[in-house]
């Protein structure tokens, strides 16, 4: 491929009025205009100092603005740097620092703090995009007279640096090029059956892989069209749901949908995928969701690294609480501790292998040294077995396994254990200091019925081996989990950490 973006534009509607975009605030984008403006933006990104190769920084709210600055920034063949929008000052000033952008795109109210970092860290420009879209951004959109052409790259250029979650420490840049993401595109529309009629119902943030990479690239490659709401909204949600066809969420926007009566089968009878990702789906949350609604939600694994790298299958069984088998194009593997694979249904550290793989983390050679094997495998950091089906699940991160009196305890398989308790609703456990076994579980459990640390424990006990069994049980109304869904174990881990000190 020349480029993502020339991809892209091959891939766009042959009717160039063909609905791109559909927001409730009122905005209607054509595959044309959407293009038409992105070129106009690209030039007017050029005109702040920005060439190719170029990182742009944006922490903004979502909106149809903001997806166009994605667009001119892969049609100029500037490096997308999108941040969190829940970030503080002192975690952007960090990101910055790293990223170094040339051009900085913030809210309006940050724009006196991004004019002290570009002064600090060389930046040329500080661009500002609102909520509503508003904003210097659009402003330049609107001034620039003509479109910038599409940049030549080749494919091991970058087309986007995305920083990881940070749920197991400082987020790191993913340097993603136009191969990677077009590759990992490609094989996502296509193993799920994407079409120009579909209509994607998109209420994730822009800012991570999901709902920039795994929503917009799918929807585009088939010259299809979104529903584009600002962030999740129940109501919305469900207001939208019969005029759409695909729909992908994290699994707390399954939970918050099923907790609604106005979540039936017929007001989804026209849809034809649901997707979640980003975190694990319960097992729990797949079955009530398919007893609802007679839609069998598609569970894929991905991460910030490498895309996606496994999916349920579009036909035949999506199984609840596995991932599936690799996605076309990818190769996934379990290893033991010598990096020997290992057999069918063996725990051990999941490694994947594909066009989709970074080229490496930015600024972090030590660290990209580290996470590749001498044969170019990508350690994942997650754990997991592959069943004899070749399904992968995902039983946990490497960082989270608690070691009990040298015995390895996998939280997953304690976790549902404790789910599978009536009046249980999830549970996190997560390993803290000991001075006799080095390491011991604590539960930490929501539940919307009568149980006590007493009946979770002997739970444990008639169930699992007792290296296993938590020491303790706390009730929580909520785990702690950041935008994506993700829970906070460093956190609970934290909070727990002086129990037996
Ligand atoms: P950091 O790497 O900074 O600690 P992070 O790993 O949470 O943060 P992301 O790249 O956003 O950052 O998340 C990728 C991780 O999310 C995967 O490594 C995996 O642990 C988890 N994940 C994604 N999809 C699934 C899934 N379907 N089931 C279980 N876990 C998943
Ligand atoms: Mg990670």
């Amino acid at each position: 491929i020349a480029s993502l973006y020339r991809l892209l534009l091959a891939s766009a509607p042959s009717d160039p009025s063909a609905p791109m975009l559909i927001s409730p605030d009122g905005t209607r984008l054509s595959h044309g205009e959407a293009h038409h403006l992105a070129g106009r933006l690209a030039r007017g990104l050029a005109t702040c100092g920005a060439v190719p190769g170029d990182r742009v920084s944006v922490r903004a709210d979502k909106s149809p603005t903001s997806v166009l600055l994605y667009l001119a920034c892969l049609r100029g063949g500037f490096v997308y740097v999108p941040f969190n929008t829940a970030y503080t000052e002192d975690e952007l000033a960090y990101l910055i620092g790293d990223a170094e952008p040339a051009v900085m795109v913030g809210r309006p109210e940050d724009e006196a703090f991004l004019n002290a970092q570009a002064a600090r860290h060389g930046a040329r420009a500080v661009l500002t995009l609102a909520a509503d879209g508003g904003g210097s951004v659009r402003d330049l959109m609107a001034s620039e007279r003509c479109e910038g052409a599409p940049a030549d790259l080749r494919p091991d250029d970058l087309a986007a640096m995305l920083y990881t979650s940070g749920t197991t420490g400082k987020p790191k840049g993913a340097m993603l090029t136009q191969d990677n993401l077009a590759a990992n595109g490609l094989a996502l529309a296509e193993a799920w059956r994407f079409q120009a009629d579909d209509v994607l119902l998109h209420a994730l943030p822009l800012f991570h892989a999901h709902g920039l990479f795994v929503a917009c690239h799918t929807t585009w490659l088939a010259g299809a069209s979104m529903l584009w709401l600002p962030g999740f909204d129940r109501d919305r949600v469900l207001d939208l749901l019969p005029q759409a066809t695909v729909f992908m969420g994290v699994p707390t926007f399954y939970t918050r949908l099923l907790a609604d009566p106005r979540l039936t089968a017929e007001r989804v009878a026209g849809m034809r995928l649901f997707v979640s990702g980003s975190a694990p789906l319960l097992a729990e949350t797949h079955r009530a969701f398919e007893e609802r609604t007679g839609k069998a939600i598609l569970e894929r694994y991905g991460m910030t690294e490498t895309g996606m790298n496994t999916s349920n299958p579009y036909d035949g069984p999506r199984r609840p609480g596995a991932v599936g088998p690799a996605l076309p194009g990818v190769s996934v593997r379990v290893v033991d501790e010598e990096g020997a694979e290992v057999p069918a249904e063996t725990v051990g550290d999941v490694q994947v292998k594909g066009r989709n793989v970074m080229k490496g983390y930015w600024k972090l050679p030590e660290k990209t040294r580290e996470e590749f094997t001498a044969d170019g495998w990508f350690k994942t950091g997650d754990v997991g077995r592959i069943d004899a089906e070749g399904y992968l699940h995902i039983v946990g991160r490497a960082k989270d396994l608690i070691i009990s009196g040298g015995y390895n305890v996998y939280p997953k398989e304690v976790e549902d254990v404790i789910d599978a308790l009536d009046g249980v609703v999830e549970s996190a456990v997560v390993g803290v200091p000991h001075p006799d076994f080095g390491e011991v579980g604590v539960a930490v459990v929501v539940t919307r019925g009568a149980v006590d640390e007493a009946k979770v424990l002997a739970h444990c006990k008639a169930h699992l081996a007792n290296y296993k069994v938590p020491k303790n049980a706390f009730f929580v109304v909520d785990l702690p989990r950041n935008t994506m869904g993700k829970v906070q174990k460093a956190l609970l881990r934290d909070t727990y950490k002086g129990l037996f000190a």
